[in-house]
């Protein structure tokens, strides 16, 4: 498995330490907040459940399914959600937890979704952006890695399934999928 990796862009001490310092900045911001915390699945398992531990506040944990229809491998823009949201976020913070902003669309299409459903305030947490690849204007409000435009799998991030239980943020190698 390792073998298909080209580089590891992110090794799990480097990682472990950035979430010490996102999850320092949400804990002093999200005291008395009372947030829910949702986790986009099945990218952000591994991100979620590890700043979930370092998180010093009450919180209730979430998890949202979504999948993009997609047209040889290229986003079309289009979201669909798979699974919802058990809790009602009406007048709840809610921290979107996703493993990378590509183009934008899946942020954009939530955010939407849990502003109409009357969510006091929508923050977004991610551990990796490509702000190179943004298609629709949304932002996450941290980040723990701007990464550039390759294909990334480690750490949550899969090709076709695979590759997610990979300790460290790497970028696989072209002869794999091409
Ligand atoms: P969006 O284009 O809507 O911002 O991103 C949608 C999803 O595409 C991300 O949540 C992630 O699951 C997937 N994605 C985007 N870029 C990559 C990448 O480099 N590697 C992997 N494994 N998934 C990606
Ligand atoms: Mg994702
Ligand atoms: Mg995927």
């Amino acid at each position: 498995m390792n073998n298909d990796v080209e580089k590891v862009l992110y090794t799990q001490d480097q990682v472990n330490q950035r979430l010490d310092e996102l999850a320092n900045t949400l804990t002093e911001k999200y005291q008395d907040e009372f947030p829910v915390l949702v986790s986009v699945m099945t990218g952000a398992m591994i991100f979620t459940s590890e700043m979930m531990k370092r998180l010093n506040f009450k919180l209730n944990v979430d998890y949202v399914d979504v999948s993009s229809y997609e047209e040889s491998s290229e986003s079309t823009g289009k979201v669909k959600l798979i699974q919802d949201l058990s809790h009602d976020i009406k007048d709840r913070p809610v921290i979107i937890m996703e493993d990378i902003i590509d183009t934008g669309h899946t942020l954009k299409y939530l955010a939407d979704l849990f502003a109409d459903r009357g969510a006091k305030s929508i923050e977004i947490c991610s551990l990796l952006d490509k702000p190179d690849r943004r298609e629709v204007d949304v932002e996450a409000d941290y980040v723990g890695f701007k990464v550039p435009n390759e294909f990334i799998v480690g750490y949550g991030l899969d090709f076709n399934g695979l590759y997610r239980n990979l300790p460290f943020v790497g970028v696989l190698k072209r002869s794999v999928y091409e």
